[in-house]
């Protein structure tokens, strides 16, 4: 669609103010695209610039957190931020960095209170990384799995509430998480921050699987798989491209959060990745039995865990489930003697 044809189509509708379109303006260039009269620069163009930073600008401090293909620093710019650097030793060819700045591109189009705030990236090969403001709270993963920290029933359903609102505008952005897990969420002050969305691909299959077990899986990511994925987990390199992750396999992997977010542990635990790819293939799921919570709890659980994704609930109708669930006054109740223990309030 050209500038011309713009203000054409739209002055034809004579109802209509017809939008001006400037003659300087119709010179669109390459990089521009029209829509309704106005001017938008491409992705990957002239605005990618802006959220460029110069990886000289960056102060380095510790090392936060490592992996294969990534290693978090403390940092600092303007301020306290997290630095998530490439190790581009595995970053093999040019379509791989367009992969990069594409997942850049998809990054720096959020803006939520319960997202983590992407402050840029440095785009210059040999060194890639992204700035995000740095959490000073806990990952969900830490509270429950390392301090063991019980959440009582309304904190669970508070928690579970911000992170379906932080996922709900992702997927109305058209955004995929892909990687939705305790360990990318954080709780600061009580405050749900959901990170690493949209990034899976740069960070973990990109550039090899030498960090991965026979099947080619990070560990502890099997159990927030839903059935759809992990059958087409059988190729033996699989690339972010052919693994069928949507807006529906975000909903089961929320599922597993709220799962642990319940029990304390992940759904199949201790049980071997080929029995956890078998049973879930086959659309069996944790049993529940022991698991002590009201039916409308449980049934939130099976609902995410569907096996036809269509079948999955998207996080607008589960916000109105969640908001629905009867909420407990806080008083202390001797029935309930695991609330008393080591809270996660604070
Ligand atoms: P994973 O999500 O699997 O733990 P990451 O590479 O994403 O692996 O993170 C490595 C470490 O850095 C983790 O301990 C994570 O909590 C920490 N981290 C990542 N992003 C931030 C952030 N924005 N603020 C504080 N810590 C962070
Ligand atoms: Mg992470």
């Amino acid at each position: 669609r050209t500038a011309s044809q713009t203000s054409e189509s739209t002055s034809t509708d004579s109802d209509k103010t017809p939008v001006r379109v400037d003659s300087q303006d119709s010179q669109v260039s390459d990089s521009d695209t029209i829509t309704d009269g106005h001017r938008w620069p491409r992705q990957n163009s002239l605005s990618m610039r802006e959220w460029d930073i110069p990886f000289d600008e960056l102060k380095m401090n510790d090392v936060i957190g490592k992996g294969r293909f990534c290693t978090v620093y403390r940092g600092q710019w303007h301020g306290d931020v997290a630095v998530k650097v490439l190790n581009v030793i595995y970053l093999k060819d040019e379509k791989t960095l367009d992969h990069f700045k594409n997942e850049v591109s998809t990054f720096r189009k959020t803006r939520h209170e319960n997202l983590i705030l992407f402050m840029g990236a440095c785009m210059k090969p040999p060194k890639l990384a992204i700035v995000t403001s740095l959490s000073k709270g806990m990952t969900l993963y830490t509270h429950i799995h390392l301090r063991k920290d019980k959440f009582n029933m309304n904190k669970t359903t508070n928690v579970a509430q911000q992170i379906s609102q932080g996922m709900g505008y992702l997927h109305a952005k058209g955004i995929i998480h892909k990687d939705l897990k305790s360990k990318n969420i954080f709780i600061e002050n009580g405050k749900v921050v959901i990170t690493d969305f949209g990034l899976f691909s740069v960070t973990k299959l990109c550039f090899g699987n030498k960090d991965t077990d026979s099947l080619g899986i990070p560990p502890g990511w099997l159990c927030y798989l839903a059935p759809e994925i992990m059958k087409s987990l059988h190729a033996h390199q699989p690339h972010d491209e052919e693994l069928p992750f949507s807006k529906a396999s975000d909903v089961y992997a929320f599922g597993t959060v709220w799962y642990e977010l319940l029990c304390g542990e992940w759904p199949f635990k201790g049980q071997p990745p080929e029995a956890v790819i078998w049973q879930v293939g086959k659309g069996m799921k944790q049993p529940l039995a022991n698991l002590q919570a009201s039916r409308d709890v449980k049934d939130i659980l099976m609902l995410c865990w569907s096996f036809h994704a269509d079948d999955r609930p998207d996080f607008v109708r589960l916000l109105n489930i969640l908001d629905k669930l009867p909420k407990k006054r806080l008083a202390r109740s001797p029935s309930h003697p695991i609330h008393l223990s080591r809270s996660a309030e604070s």
